[in-house]
Order: C-alpha cells, then structure tokens, then sequence
C-alpha cells in the first residue's frame, strides 16, 4: 500500500512539472498518428548510413527523402564530416523542409556530440575536454562554455547534444575518462549541473538545446578496464557513486539520457528495466526520453546473446524503458518489427505512446514545430573573440602545477628553451578526439590559426630563445597510433645549449574503443627521451598532455617540474605559455588520483581497510592525489569552525574558514571541503569531498568563506538501498585543519 501511494505521489509530482499547454499539444498530436508514424518518431538514423555524404559534403539523398518522408524518423545524427556553420546550417535546413512534406508535419530532432564545442563544425569555439573542465574547479566557467556551446550549436542548426559525459572515472584503465569530469560524484554533479544549465537555459531561448546525460550508468567502471565489456557492481554501489551525477542531472531537468553500451552484472543495460524505468523514470521522475546508444539494440541479440534474434531484443529493449534506438540495425527492420510487436501484443500500445510523447514533448520545448529551421545570421557571435577568451580562460584555469623544485616556474621571459617531445607541436593532441573528426584525426587541417605549444612558447619568450627538437614522433601502425623515436640524440645536443628543457610527454588523440591499453605506462621511447635529457643536467620541465593519467614515476623525480595540461585544445599552448612566463597563476586542481603504479589504481574514495589503518591494506600511493595542484603563490588556511556542534538529519552545517593568500602575487584557491562519517553501521569511506568554492585572492589578503552543506548529504546507501544519515561523529576536513561535530538522531531518505 505504501509502495503504491508514494508512485502515485511520485507521478503527480512529475506531472506538475510538466508544461501543461505543450501536454495538451501531444496530446491532439498524438491522437492523430498511425502506429507508423509512432514508430517511426522512434528511430534515430546517421547521415552517412542515408547516403548524406558525398566527398565528406553533405547531399540530400534519395534515401534520406524516404527515411524523412515515408518512414517519418524521429530523428537523424552523425556527420557527413567537417563542415562550415552554414553548410551545417542548410544541411538541417533541408532535412526540416523535407519533414515539412510529411502529413503531420513533425520536425527531426538532429542530434550531434557537441562533446567540447561543436567539434565538427569548422571554426567553432573549442573549449578544454571535460577532464580539463572539471580540473579548473570552477562552475561558473563550465557553465559560460555550455551557454557558448549551445548557441554555436543553434547557430549550425543542432538542436540536441550528446553530452555531458557523467561517467564516474575511477579506473584510469577505461580509455574514455578524459571525457568525462573525473572520479568524483559529488564534483561530476556539480560539473554537470552547471553544463546542463548552461545548455539548457541559456540566455535566449533560440539558443536552447537539449543536452543527453550520458552513459547511464556504470559505463566507466568495466571489471576489466577495457571499453564496453562488462561491469559486476552491487545496486548499492551503483546508488552511491555512479547514480548521484545523473540524479542531479536529471534534478535540473535534463531531458535526454543516452544508455551505458555495455553490461552490468550480466544484463546489457539496454534491456535493465529496473535501471531505465524503475529508477530513472519512476524513482528519479526523468520526464525526458532515453535514446540507446550506437546499435545497441542489435548488440543484445548479437553481442550479448540474451535474444536468438532481433525482434526479441527490440521488445526487451522497448519494454524495458528504451524510447529511441539510435541506429537501429536497419530503420525499416526496425519500424516493421516493432509494429508487428505491437500488433502480436507484445508490446503495449502505451509504452509506444509514453516513448512517443516523450519524444514529441523535447521537440515542443525545443519549438522545433514553430522554428525548424534557425538561421546563421541570428548567430553572430559564433567563433567571436569573446567566445574564444572563454575557451582560453578555460585552458589557463585547468592547466595544474603538480610540482615546482625550487620554484622553477614562472620563467624568466630571457630563458632560453628547448622544446621537445611528440606533444610539442601538435594542435591534434592538444585537442584530443571528437574533434572536428571523431577521432581528431584531421585536426592539423582545421586549426591553422591556434598556436600549438612550441609556436605559443615561441611567441611567449621570442623565437630566438625557443629552439625545436621532437626527439620522438607519433606514427599510426594500424589501428593504433605508436611513437617512435626520430632523434633524440639532437634533442639532447641542443638542450646543452638553453637554460631548461620543455618535455612535452603524452598521448595520441583516440576516442572510444582505439583507446584500449596494456600498460598506463608512458611509452618506452618517451622514457628513453626523459631519461637523454635528464643526463644533460639541465633542469627539464615535464608538459603531460594526455586524455588519462599514464604512469611517469620513473621521470617524475628527476623533472624540475611537472604540469598537466589534460586535452586543452585550441588554446591550450597559449594558456600554457602563459603559465611558463607567469603571466598568469596556475590553479587547476587534479579531478582525478594521479596513479603512481600500474596496480596501484584506487582513486582517493576508499574504505579504512585501504588505507593506512589496515597495515596489510593496499594503502593507496598516488603520485599526486585527487584535489591537488600548486600555485605560485601560498594560501594559509586558518580559523576552521563550524556554526554548532550538534546537527539534526534535516539541518544545514556551516562550514567556515579564513584562506590568506600568504605569497607575493595574487592567485586563485578551490577549497574543498571534505567530511569523514567516523563510525557507521555500514563501514564508511574514510572521506568525501562535500563541498568546494573557488576564490581570487591579492597577495596579503584574508577572505573568510562559508559554505553550507545539508546533513541528508552525508547520507550513504545502505545494504538496503536507502539513504540513510545515522547518529554520530563526523569530522571536517579543509586544508590542514579539521572540526567534529555530531548527528544527533538517524534518518533514512
Ligand atoms: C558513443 C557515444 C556517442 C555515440 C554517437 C557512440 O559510439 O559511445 O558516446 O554519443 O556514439 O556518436
């Protein structure tokens, strides 16, 4: 009975949140479509599989006008390859006038990875990867890059986006973690709170989007690392650390979910109903729709073996939650199947009508039926100067100083340098994949006007100070790039000459499943290039450009200093620069454990049995922990307290405390607030990170903060899947400081 009663309290809740007018709008609409047109609203087709691509130029086809025309598909995504924000333009354009011919007149919904920017369109505003975004800490500037990205994606005609990644990077084995805002949920909600916003609820509502929450859930935490095999993960686990980034997600009204590709606990979750309906539509009240991912209907049946064939997967599928299939095996196939599934009974006319409103309800809220077609000269910002200062703003807070000997950085402008490694000149890994191609493979085409490192570094300290040698290369061998060595003994001649050395380390651009590896490692010929260098005696300054931690313990100790720059594309060489010369103060924080061993992957959130109380426990080394990053200043945390020392599970704590930039120049600081549940009947993580604010502070100046987090957050799940608070002692922990303070009384949520 109470189960009863609280979906039904659940469902009115839902409903008031709906827009009535647009409601009663599906449903007129609704009542007027066939079965056909419904299915056909389901079914989302790539543009090169429509012939839409001639030469990497887009061409209406005979196969689109019948994919729009007579199967009426709900929706078309993909790329027939770069191109310029007006071809991208009419491309939609004509696509929406060929839905106009249809009798009920339903505008395609085209969808596209806006991953970082609107990476295929030429000239757009590329902005840090999110591993970057998520480095810088800073909410305002992930957002003002969402309001940016959703007008250039307008201004192109794209009207929904395959993004923000909410995946949970805690393995840096998974090869897609640079897509993601690093390991922790409480800083990956934040992160995709402000990117849902910012898409989302922009300024105007011509520049609205919708975005897609992705990939719901676990994607990222495969039991062997690689990408789309197979996860073993307790449902409580699954609500403490995977679920909470797409709750809040879905909390500030996303309206689309893309499905985790691969399985969990033996079921792919494209057929998981209790994950899809019962928890994201029932429980967390998702009133978007859920599209699959790339042909993962057909990998029930014949990848995953659940289906002897197709038909059977698609009902699975659809029963379970699914509403659109992106690239079914063949849309006809699809529609013709899915019809007779409805006509056998096996799947109700209702689940295709709740698919179907879900669907139209994003069109509405999008106005594709009043403006189908948007028009670039609306846009004029698209690739402004404005634009492009927030994308370098971005690169410049992400960028983080993991070491500074002696304070080696900031540079004398006078320096005389030598540049060197594969990622000095190449605009391709500072972009990193989804960009422009899917794999950033012809990146070097497209950014004629961006500095790569060395030219940044050149124009920075002056060409006759700045000499170049690459020492070691990349080459693709098959499917994989490789390095390989060209000439490092040059490298080292000519760092006998300069004053430091920029070794520029890292990876190759890769996307998806490209980026399997065997070894974190770096490269044998990277470490052969360190090591030359650190013969010469002259102090190297180590650049990781790279889209996942990979293991530099062996050359960490000799480098002067280390900075990570994550992937922080088309202004990232300049930001960089700029933090060489000191022009500006570094202040990204790692989002993510910077491992130190191969085997030694666990990220900062353990239990006490992995830390230093157990003396057998794997206790965890990083090479740099979760939270750091130096800064050419110093801040000096003082006067720790909390607003009581006794809380009630509904109460607010507040955290306060005196940051003074103790240094000589001014410099921003993230405070992170991290709590410890001492005693729990469940065995607590030794600590979360509750809370964060990034602050600007001049030299010499004190600003005291407070930041205020509800009890109910320091909730954990328990064996029975329920939140609960329970009495007892907690510590704070900012800094080098702590305070305790207890709960009173327990509460389940
Ligand atoms: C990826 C998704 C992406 C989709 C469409 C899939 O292969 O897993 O992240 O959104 O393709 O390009």
């Amino acid at each position: 009975m109470i189960g009863t009663f609280s979906l039904l309290s659940l469902n009115l809740t839902v409903k008031a949140q709906l827009n009535p007018s647009i409601e009663t709008k599906i449903d007129r609409l609704l009542k007027q479509m066939t079965l056909e047109e419904k299915v056909g609203q389901m079914a989302q087709v790539s543009i090169e599989s429509l012939g839409g691509s001639k030469n990497g130029v887009f061409s209406f086809s005979d196969k689109m006008a019948d994919a729009v025309v007579n199967y009426k598909v709900g929706s078309i995504l993909n790329t027939p390859g770069v191109q310029s924000v007006e071809d991208w333009n009419r491309m939609i354009a004509d696509i929406q006038v060929q839905a106009q011919k249809t009798r009920l007149k339903i505008p395609v919904l085209y969808g596209l990875d806006n991953v970082h920017g609107v990476n295929y369109v030429n000239g757009t505003t590329l902005f840090p990867q999110e591993i970057g975004q998520a480095a810088t800490w800073n909410r305002q500037l992930v957002h003002e890059g969402a309001v940016i990205t959703a007008y250039e994606s307008r201004a192109a005609g794209v009207p929904w986006t395959f993004s923000p990644v909410l995946d949970l990077g805690t393995n840096p084995q998974w090869p897609r973690i640079w897509e993601g805002y690093g390991e922790d949920p409480y800083l990956i909600s934040e992160m995709g709170v402000q990117f849902v916003k910012g898409i989302q609820d922009p300024l105007g509502s011509k520049e609205k989007l919708a975005v897609s929450l992705k990939h719901y859930m676990a994607y990222s935490d495969p039991k062997s690392g690689k990408d789309r095999t197979d996860a073993w993960i307790p449902e409580q686990y699954l609500r403490e650390y995977h679920l909470p980034p797409f709750a809040a997600a879905v909390k500030a009204g996303a309206r689309n979910v893309m499905v985790n590709s691969a399985l969990i606990n033996g079921i792919p979750t494209h057929v998981n109903k209790h994950i899809l309906t019962d928890i994201l539509k029932n429980e967390l009240g998702f009133t978007g729709f859920i599209v699959t991912d790339w042909q993962d209907i057909e990998n029930v049946y014949r990848r995953d073996r659940i289906t002897k064939n197709i038909k059977e997967a698609i009902m699975l599928s659809i029963n379970a939650g699914i509403d659109m299939s992106m690239i079914p095996y063949d849309y006809k196939g699809f529609t013709r199947d899915l019809i007779a599934l409805v006509k056998e009974g096996k799947v109700s006319q209702s689940r295709i009508d709740d698919a179907v409103r879900r669907i139209l309800r994003v069109k509405y809220e999008l106005d594709l039926f009043n403006t189908p077609v948007t028009y670039v000269k609306d846009y004029p910002k698209f690739g402004s100067l404005e634009f492009r200062k927030a994308a370098y703003n971005m690169a410049a807070e992400s960028i983080t100083l993991l070491k500074n000997n002696n304070n080696t950085l900031p540079l004398r402008k006078e320096a005389k340098l030598l540049v060197t490694g594969p990622n000095a000149n190449s605009m391709r890994t500072l972009n990193g994949g989804w960009s422009y191609t899917w794999q950033g493979e012809r990146t070097e085409e497209y950014t004629g006007n961006y500095n790569t490192i060395l030219k940044a570094v050149q124009k920075e300290f002056g060409p006759a100070n700045v000499q170049y040698v690459e020492g070691v290369v990349y080459k693709m061998k098959g499917q994989y790039y490789e390095d390989s060595v060209t000439n490092i003994d040059s490298a080292v001649q000519a760092a006998r000459n300069v004053d430091y050395v920029l070794l520029c380390l890292g990876e190759n651009s890769y996307t998806e499943t490209p980026g399997n590896l065997n070894d974190l490692s770096l490269s044998d010929n990277q470490l052969l290039l360190a090591e030359a260098l650190y013969k010469t005696g002259k102090p190297v300054i180590l650049i990781l450009n790279e889209g996942r931690p990979r293991i530099i313990r062996k050359i960490e100790t000799g480098a002067a200093a280390v900075l990570d720059i994550y992937l922080p594309s088309n202004f990232g060489g300049d930001a960089l620069a700029d933090i060489l010369s000191g022009d500006i103060n570094p202040s990204g924080k790692l989002p993510i454990t910077y491992p130190r061993y191969t085997n030694d992957l666990a990220g900062y959130i353990h239990k006490p049995s992995e830390g230093a109380d157990n003396p057998q426990g794997g206790n965890t080394n990083p090479q740099y922990p979760f939270g750091f990053g130096l800064s050419y200043t110093n801040f000096t945390y003082s006067n720790l307290s909390l607003n009581k020392t006794s809380f009630k599970p509904d109460e607010k704590v507040t955290v306060s405390v005196t940051i003074t930039n103790s240094g000589s120049r001014e410099g921003k600081e993230t405070v992170q607030v991290y709590i410890s549940d001492l005693i729990a009947s469940f065995t607590p993580d030794v600590k979360r990170l509750r809370g964060f604010e990034k602050i600007d502070l001049a030299p010499g100046v004190a600003k005291t903060i407070q930041l205020q987090i509800p009890i109910k957050d320091l909730a954990f799940v328990n064996p029975q899947n329920k939140k609960v608070v329970e009495e007892g002692e907690f510590k704070v922990q900012v800094g080098n400081l702590s305070a305790n303070f207890v709960v009173t009384s327990s509460k389940t949520f």
